[in-house]
């Protein structure tokens, strides 16, 4: 497909249109889109949860994972799941099957996919924990499994990301469900209520700096209100940028530049981003 609009693809819904856009149904389709594609820049989204699209042109091609939603049983504990499965799908299905464990992730929205790369968590934990194994093709559409310790991760981050790999799915080891695991669930559910849920956002701008939360120190800095464009600083909670209306990509990245530096100026802390930005994966060859 060309010329294809991505808004809609990001829960922020910002950003422009794909030169080539594709999304594939099964892993050899994506093997034979990636070796067709001939040298250009690739770019993966997957809930495009944590992500701001740029605006204008994304020159290459653009793949969305959202058709890779198989989900098959391996044994009691495990199951080999594709990248596309929506993640709080897995999360509240997992207690329905009689396995626990990712209770903490409740109400993280995107596709497991997503979740992989970027570690997603909460309260000290992450997603990473429980990939036994990664399946993920390169630039050449070749398929290559990274077993559990060939890839290192940590908070909100995952090394297979920086590798120029598509994850196509990844095989999943739970534990028994537990009696405690409803309460768990429910009560990092009740944490969400501090975020603002009514809005587009891409979660939070920044990655909490060690000792501190991002949060607390945009919010002590007055960062609560600032606008760009139709890009504010949530109310609710400052390390939220919502879309109030038609924002672009431009105003959500130029007033995340503005709350850093009013960060940066104010504390000396240096804040990291926790939001990426769409950029190549790899230049198919
Ligand atoms: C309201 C709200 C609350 C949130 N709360 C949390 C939270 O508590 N904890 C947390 O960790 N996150 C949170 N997030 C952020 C986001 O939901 C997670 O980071 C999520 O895991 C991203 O998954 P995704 O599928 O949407 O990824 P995307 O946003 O589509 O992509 C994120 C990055 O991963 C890459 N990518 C995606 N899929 C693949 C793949 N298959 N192979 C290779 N690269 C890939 C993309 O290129 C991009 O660089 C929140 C977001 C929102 C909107």
């Amino acid at each position: 497909m060309e010329n294809q609009p991505l808004s809609h693809l990001s829960t922020l819904e910002t950003g422009g249109t794909a030169e080539f856009f594709a999304q594939p149904e099964s892993l050899p389709q994506l093997q034979e889109i990636i070796r067709q594609a001939g040298g250009i820049p690739v770019y993966v989204i997957g809930g495009g949860s944590n992500l701001i699209i740029p605006d204008g042109i994304i020159p290459g091609l653009v793949i969305s994972t959202r058709r890779l939603v198989s989900f098959i049983r391996r044994d009691e504990f495990s199951a080999e799941i594709e990248a596309g499965y929506s993640f709080p799908r897995l999360v509240s299905s997992l207690s329905v099957m009689g396995l626990g464990g990712l209770e903490f992730a409740a109400g993280i929205p995107g596709t497991l996919g997503g979740a992989l790369m970027g570690n997603a968590g909460a309260g000290g934990r992450g997603v990473c924990e429980f990939a036994e194994s990664v399946k993920a093709v390169d630039s050449s559409g070749n398929l290559r499994t990274y077993r559990r310790g060939e890839f290192e991760y940590g908070y909100r981050h995952c090394a297979l990301s920086g590798m120029g790999v598509i994850a196509v799915s990844a095989l999943m080891k739970f534990r028994s469900a537990a009696p405690g695991d409803r309460d768990e669930y429910i009560s990092f559910m009740e944490k969400r209520k501090n975020q603002p849920l009514n809005f587009r956002s891409a979660g939070c701008t920044f990655k909490n700096p060690e000792g501190y939360s991002a949060g607390k120190l945009l919010d002590e800095c007055g960062c609560k209100g600032l606008t760009v464009g139709g890009a504010s600083v949530s109310e609710k909670h400052a390390n939220f940028i919502v879309n109030t209306g038609n924002a672009s990509s431009f105003d959500v990245t130029e007033l995340a530049a503005l709350c850093a530096e009013r960060v940066r100026e104010q504390t000396g802390i240096i804040l990291e981003p926790e939001i990426r930005t769409l950029s190549p994966c790899f230049r198919s060859q």
